[in-house]
């Protein structure tokens, strides 16, 4: 901790144990002497509702990181959908060339009308 002298303010670092309790201090400059007391004394009763507040702040915390797992499977969903309209398009794409291909088709390989006239596309 660090110590001023009440009469030159000249400052001082002292560790802690060395203090304890209260010590008496004399100033190497100006040779006044008083009694040092330790701050952390004071401040211990405090310090124990400040560690409660730590976990109290860590809940909300908490509850951060599971908002993105929520929204992970409606982004999965709206992939899933995208594919899914994806390959519809693409199997109507065929459908639609084999449908607009089908005199070209027919004419390059004759069987191949038979199945058109089966559904009726002839
Ligand atoms: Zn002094």
């Amino acid at each position: 901790m660090q110590l001023a002298c009440p009469a030159c303010a000249a400052t001082y670092q002292v560790p802690d144990a060395l203090i304890g309790g209260g010590r008496q201090m004399q100033c190497v400059r100006c040779g006044e002497a008083w009694f040092a007391t330790a701050p952390s004394h004071t401040e211990t009763p405090a310090s124990p509702p400040v560690a409660p507040a730590v976990p109290r702040t860590a809940p909300p915390a908490h509850t951060l990181p599971s908002e993105p797992a929520i929204a992970a499977p409606i982004g999965g969903s709206r992939r899933l959908a995208l594919a899914w309209s994806a390959s519809i398009i693409v199997w109507l794409g065929g459908l639609y060339a084999l449908w607009h291909a089908r005199l070209a088709l027919a004419e390059a390989w004759p069987p191949i009308a038979r199945p058109y006239a089966a559904l009726g596309l002839e």
